[in-house]
């Protein structure tokens, strides 16, 4: 099995600038790793002919395949066809089909097409094309000796739709092999803690490939088997899984779950239990996370947001004494919460939140990111108490929506231990 290896080259003077956040190699990058495509370069070059040409000659005197983003549209600044063709020692041609879908979109538009919008339907000789129904330029592979560029547009919702049902199944023709992969979803460990674990069965492993993505708060494990037919994949797949199991079994929460709330409603369904939620910091995120998944009315019985005290006492039945000797925002508290919207409402299950989101708010007893999230149930009731760092520039969404994490995957947990 031949391996291949691409690289990524983004064309586009706003993106050396920085004014453009560079997600078209993120995506294009996790696609290729997912399809077994080794990415050993991403390179940036602006929208100047000399310099593309240059990190063309370095991207094919490395790799076979290169994979472009941007310039394909109708102003004087996109060079980049003009000048991979040139590279490829191609001209410019009228591609009909392609000018017709840009007259079509146009006048679906109301509006009128200007002369250099042809110039988006002018392609490589030889070369094919990718029709772009979300946009106007289309993209295209071009290739010769062994060596072959896809250029794609620069917006991601154009460019994206285009390399995944073009680019990739373009690179996997000659292929007599499929991918088959599962995810693993782990919740409580970091990624680099888990790479650790697993660094020994990562590097000793070839197929199938083990590779981990980190989401926010929580890691994913991809699993790929490379095999020639669908059912082959189980036997290869299988005894990995088993590995990560034995080392890191603790902290899987569903194999292809999709999210956390997708796990914590059908554990609830699987079992026919029901859940309340009672939030203060987090002001609804837990309830909208079940919310986004279809048919949870079968599982949630209400939530309710009790940000004041009054609430958390009028309608929680929180003690008055526990919020004056420990505060809102105190694991007693939390257990409270937890057990009080569990009676208010019947359900099997209670989960609470209340804590500081800042940035405002904190003290040195009680700082920003210190949340409490509690369970309740009959046969399985936990506290956790959680520090969460103040990341990025929107901290208090970080702080709520990691909250919102440890209380689904508290949901998850208790479920398991009731019938
Ligand atoms: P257009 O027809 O819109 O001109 P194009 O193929 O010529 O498309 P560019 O002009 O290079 O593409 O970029 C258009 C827009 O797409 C940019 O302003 C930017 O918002 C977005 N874009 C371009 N490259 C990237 C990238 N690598 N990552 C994310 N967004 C990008
Ligand atoms: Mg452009």
């Amino acid at each position: 099995m031949k391996q291949k290896s691409a690289e990524i080259l983004c064309i586009g003077t706003e993106l050396l600038m920085g004014n453009t956040v560079n997600t078209n190699a993120t995506y294009i990058a996790k696609g290729l790793a997912q399809n077994g495509i080794n990415v050993y370069h991403q390179a940036v070059v602006g929208d100047n002919p000399q310099r593309l040409k240059e990190s063309l000659d370095l991207a094919f005197s490395r790799s076979d395949i290169v994979i472009t983003t941007g310039g394909l549209g109708p102003t004087y600044d996109d060079l980049s066809k003009e000048t991979i063709a040139a590279w490829f020692g191609k001209e410019l041609v009228l591609h009909e089909e392609s000018l017709r879908h840009i007259e079509d979109f146009f006048q679906r538009l109301g509006r009128e097409m200007t002369d250099n919008n042809r110039k988006q339907a002018m392609m490589p000789q030889d070369c094919t094309v990718f029709p772009n129904p979300n946009g106007t330029a289309p993209g295209c592979a071009i290739e010769k000796d062994g060596k072959v560029a896809f250029m794609l547009p620069g917006p991601p919702r154009e460019m994206r739709p285009m390399f995944d049902n073009y680019v990739i199944p373009y690179l996997q023709k000659d292929s007599d092999t499929i991918l088959v992969s599962k995810m693993i979803h782990l919740f409580g460990i970091g990624e680099s803690m888990l790479e650790h674990k697993l660094h020994d069965i990562m590097v000793e492993s070839s197929n199938p490939t083990l590779a981990p993505y980190a989401k926010e708060g929580e890691v994913q494990l991809r699993v790929t088997a490379r095999v020639h037919r669908d059912e082959d994949a189980e036997a290869i797949l299988q005894p990995m899984m088993n590995k990560v199991s034995e080392i890191a079994g603790e902290f899987i929460y569903g194999i292809d779950i999709g999210d956390l709330q997708t796990a914590a409603v059908t554990r609830l369904k699987e079992k026919g239990l029901h859940v309340a939620t009672a939030e203060s910091c987090t002001g609804g995120y837990v309830s909208k996370r079940l919310v986004d998944v279809d048919g949870v009315s079968e599982v949630f019985d209400c939530g309710v947001c009790s940000y004041s005290n009054d609430i958390k006492e009028k309608v929680l039945g929180v003690s008055h004494d526990t919020l004056v000797a420990y505060g809102a925002v105190s694991e007693q508290t939390a257990r409270e919460m937890a057990a009080g919207v569990r009676r208010l409402s019947g359900a099997e299950i209670g989960v609470s939140t209340t804590g500081i989101a800042g940035p405002g708010g904190g003290s040195p007893e009680k700082p920003v990111g210190l949340v409490y999230v509690a369970v309740d149930s009959d046969k399985y009731s936990e506290v956790l108490k959680l520090n969460i760092p103040s990341r990025s520039d929107d901290a208090r969404e970080y702080i709520r929506y990691i909250a919102s994490s440890n209380a689904l995957h508290l949901i998850w947990k208790a479920a398991g231990f009731l019938d």
